[in-house]
């Protein structure tokens, strides 16, 4: 048999989604994938149930349901100040992983180098691979995450394609200010490179940071293609409801390539999903303070156990320091965590470029319960993932 294609050799399946199938296996409570245990607002599932009977349940035009796309509109012209056209600007994918990858392809020459930020959310790894690019990757230091100007000038100097930003940053949490944002943006138009963003969690910045659109900054739009989706502002990770808001030019070259990647996303999600990007303001005010309570109520529950971690400012990851177990795998760590004390979690290795196995990643977009629930097993952890406890 012929060899299947080089460019699937390298990389493995998402330790993400590996850590899901792991969590399930011993039972554990699962920390690893973010997505939320609870239900989406009420809204949208009666809406959901409505459009069941009455359609529509075929295509939607490629690019994105008509409405769907003026509701959009209207929502990021307001946070993004500035109109966004819904015919000529936006492209309506399935979730922003397609968004990303349509991103990739139609700014990338395989060949072509893009920067990336590490540690960094792991599909860009992969969505580098697909479309043939090199990644140049670029430190972010903790324990606040900023990366080096110089170091990032000098992966500029090499010539990238595009750089690509997630703000708020998985898995760091990160927020970028208004001033790093200025850099990146200043060198980006210096080296006339593009910035392809990741702002799924947009709407989860705690105060006082704020999130800030880089397409926002002087003359950023025209280079900036802001990839995003409905995920995880309203509670439908399963829906597979992205999108990408890019120049007209852009988005043009971008709807071909989603066309032929998956023609649309799901119409009747769609549908339902238009009273959603109606909400009013108190919407995501409210969203923002359920994260805000878990935030605080996951990350004093930690420090009452004594374990180290990350302080996010967005989104909501926070990450663990697990030196003192000793481990040299930190996967080996995260399937021993699942089976002994019941609690999942993705290894950092599969954030990061540089060789760093001494942090393990949880998520708490989970009901309180989950997280007590989470927390009361944690208890158990420093007895059971000792090296000495019996196998
Ligand atoms: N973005 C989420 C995470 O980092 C879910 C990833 C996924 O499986 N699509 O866990």
């Amino acid at each position: 048999m012929q060899k299947l294609s080089e460019r699937t050799s390298h990389f493995t399946d998402s330790v993400i989604r590996r850590m899901t199938r792991i969590s399930m296996k011993y039972g554990a409570v699962n920390l690893s994938q973010g997505f939320p245990d609870f239900d989406p607002p009420r809204e949208l599932l009666e809406r959901l149930s409505e459009v069941a009977l009455t359609g529509p349940h075929q295509y939607s035009i490629t690019c994105g349901a008509q409405n769907f796309r003026e509701a959009l509109a209207e929502k990021q012209s307001r946070l993004m100040g500035r109109p966004i056209d819904a015919n000529s600007e936006i492209v309506v994918t399935c979730g922003s992983t397609e968004a990303m990858m349509a991103a990739m392809m139609t700014v990338a020459n395989p060949g072509d180098k893009v920067i990336v930020f590490s540690p960094f959310y792991e599909n860009y790894g992969a969505d580098t691979i697909l479309s043939g690019a090199e990644p140049i990757y670029v430190p972010l230091y903790p324990p606040g995450f900023h990366f080096d100007a110089a170091e990032l000038e000098y992966a500029f100097k090499q010539g990238p394609k595009a750089l690509i930003l997630c703000n708020p940053s998985n898995p760091s949490g990160k927020v970028f200010t208004h001033d790093e944002l200025s850099v990146i943006a200043d060198l980006a138009k210096k080296y006339d490179s593009y910035v392809i963003t990741d702002e799924v969690y947009e709407h989860i910045v705690y105060a006082p940071h704020k999130h800030i659109y880089i397409a926002s900054l002087p003359d950023m739009f025209e280079r900036t293609i802001s990839c995003s989706s409905l995920s995880k502002t309203y509670s439908i990770t399963g829906w597979r409801l992205g999108y990408i808001i890019a120049p007209a030019e852009i988005a043009q070259v971008a709807k071909k390539v989603h066309d032929f990647l998956t023609v649309g996303a799901a119409a009747p999600l769609q549908e339902a999903a238009v009273a959603g990007l109606r909400f009013p303001e108190a919407y995501y005010d409210a969203l923002l303070r359920e994260y805000t309570e878990k935030r605080g109520l996951f990350l004093k529950g930690l420090d009452d156990l004594g374990i180290r971690h990350t302080t996010p400012e967005g989104a909501y990851y926070v990450m663990l320091d697990i030196s003192e177990y000793g481990y040299e795998s930190d996967l080996d760590f995260c399937e021993r965590l699942a089976e002994r004390v019941g609690v999942g979690a993705v290894p950092g290795s599969s954030f990061f470029r540089e060789n760093v196995n001494h942090l393990i990643r949880f998520h708490f977009a989970k009901r309180n319960e989950t997280l007590l629930e989470a927390l009361n097993r944690l208890n158990g952890m420093k007895e059971k993932m000792s090296k000495k406890h019996s196998v």
